[in-house]
């Protein structure tokens, strides 16, 4: 195998655990909770909303059932992740990355914006199921059921696209024999 090869796989497989990283601290430090200093709340106000809009409305306002949310405009509220929005802040890692290696840098761009496009699609046909064939994989049911737990146990499981760092920060919850049969209410 090439040296080219071998350094591309090596860096998507770093990339794929930075991201793991990133979408796990994201979620559980600024989805969850509201802990910075408020001059950050105040001066990038996207801080307060992505708080407001994930922890206070998609979990607690909305979704009180997985799936087919009644409220309209519940149903769509952040749902679906920008993936330019995550280039940008993202680039306190790969500008400095571009320095070391530009490869690299590129790479975990493209696995930035890869993540927010599956990150999209996977949440919302986990919370609006179309039934497209992305239901049928069953790493897709094994994600969905991933993040039923994680709207059950909001404390657990903050992973979606990359389950990793659950495993290593040990915040992943096994489903028990209760959370199975509900599961199955909701076809999962
Ligand atoms: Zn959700
Ligand atoms: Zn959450």
């Amino acid at each position: 195998m090439g040296a080219v090869f071998c350094r591309t796989v090596g860096w998507v497989l770093v990339s794929c655990g930075l991201m793991s990283l990133l979408e796990y601290h994201i979620h559980k430090h600024l989805m969850h909770r509201r802990k910075l200093p408020e001059w950050f709340y105040h001066h990038i106000p996207e801080l307060a909303r992505v708080f407001e809009d994930h922890h206070l409305l998609h979990h607690h306002k909305y979704y009180r059932i997985f799936d087919y949310e009644p409220d309209l405009v519940g149903r769509y509220l952040n749902i679906s992740l920008n993936p330019w929005l995550g280039v940008f802040y993202g680039s306190f890692v790969w500008i400095p990355l571009f320095f070391f290696s530009s490869p690299g840098s590129l790479i975990f761009v493209f696995t930035i914006i890869a993540h927010h496009l599956l990150w999209s699609a996977l949440h919302q046909e986990m919370h609006v199921p179309s039934r497209s064939f992305l239901s049928h994989l069953s790493l897709y049911q094994y994600l969905a059921r991933y993040h039923w737990m994680h709207h059950a146990y909001p404390g657990a499981n903050y992973n979606i696209v990359f389950p990793l760092m659950d495993f290593f920060l040990k915040t992943h919850r096994c489903p028990s024999q209760d959370d199975k049969r509900a599961m199955r209410l909701v076809g999962l």
